[in-house]
């Protein structure tokens, strides 16, 4: 038997794993980072491929970049949204089967494309806001961001009341609070639900960190689908290295065979 050999029969496994936890679960939620949107061909932040080799955070995701300089902020969110044209990939779509089927009762995301949402997901708890609506700092003008997406392929959007350049979507920049609402309630899913995966997510960002530890606390089984290992994958009862829009569809795939 090859090392390859050895490493999918690991991954298989743990695949296995995972599905007969979703079986016997209640009440499953799903934790993601933005590892589930590589896939979408929207960038992680950090990592080789990463949007910081390229774009400064300073400037572009903190609060006090933005209101220094909104244009800077405005040309990568057209690098980041408009040019990627991101459609949901096979790991929002297993997912969103999941809650179909009835077993995963939320999702509590990093993510601020949408894509959950997209690929049928109904209840999403967006922890870093998303990108849907965009409001004039000055006058407190609101806009849909299909129109200001329409704009932006052409100049930089700035208010129609008030001329401000401050148009800010509804996103947590760096600097900011989460907003407490979404953050309590994805807590509590995470304190009642009997298991919590996580995917696509370095787990260094709070609270991403802190959900899967609370989940455990409360007697959670936890499960890992990640590129790459982090450095809280000792508290997980099941670790699948791999892509989550490869390993999803067959977790899915298999807890419908074992419901049967
Ligand atoms: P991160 O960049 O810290 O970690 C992403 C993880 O995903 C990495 O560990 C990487 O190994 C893994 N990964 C990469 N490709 C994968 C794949 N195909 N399948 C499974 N895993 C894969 O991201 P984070 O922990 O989510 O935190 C970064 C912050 O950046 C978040 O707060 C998020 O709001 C923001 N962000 C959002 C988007 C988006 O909305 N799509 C994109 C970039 C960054
Ligand atoms: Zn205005």
């Amino acid at each position: 038997m090859s090392f390859e050999d050895t490493d999918m029969d690991i991954i298989e496994e743990q695949i296995k794993k995972i599905s007969r936890m979703l079986v016997n679960a209640k009440h499953a939620v799903v934790f993601t980072g933005s590892g589930i949107s590589v896939a979408s061909g929207i960038p992680t932040f950090r990592g080789a491929d990463g949007l910081w080799m390229r774009w400064n955070p300073e400037e572009v995701a903190s609060i006090y970049g933005f209101k220094r300089n909104p244009a800077k902020f405005w040309e990568f969110a057209k690098e980041l949204i408009v040019k990627a044209k991101a459609s949901p990939n096979p790991a929002h779509y297993a997912i969103a089967e999941l809650e179909e089927e009835g077993v995963v009762k939320a999702v509590i995301t990093q993510n601020i494309d949408m894509l959950h949402q997209s690929a049928g997901s109904k209840k999403v708890l967006e922890l870093h806001g998303s990108m849907s609506y965009v409001d004039c700092l000055e006058c407190g003008k609101e806009y849909d961001w299909e129109y200001i997406e329409e704009i932006l392929k052409k100049k930089q959007p700035v208010c129609e009341v008030c001329g401000s350049e401050l148009l800010k979507p509804r996103v947590v920049f760096f600097g900011e609070p989460l907003p407490p609402d979404v953050l309590s309630e994805a807590m509590e899913e995470s304190r009642k639900c009997d298991v919590f995966i996580v995917v696509g997510s370095s787990l260094v960002v709070y609270p991403a960190a802190s959900l899967p530890e609370i989940a455990k606390r409360s007697g959670a089984k936890l499960a890992i689908v990640n590129l790459e290992p982090t450095e809280k994958d000792h508290i997980f009862d099941a670790v699948a290295y791999g892509k989550a829009e490869e390993i999803l569809p067959q977790v899915v795939e298999e807890f419908k065979r074992l419901r049967r």
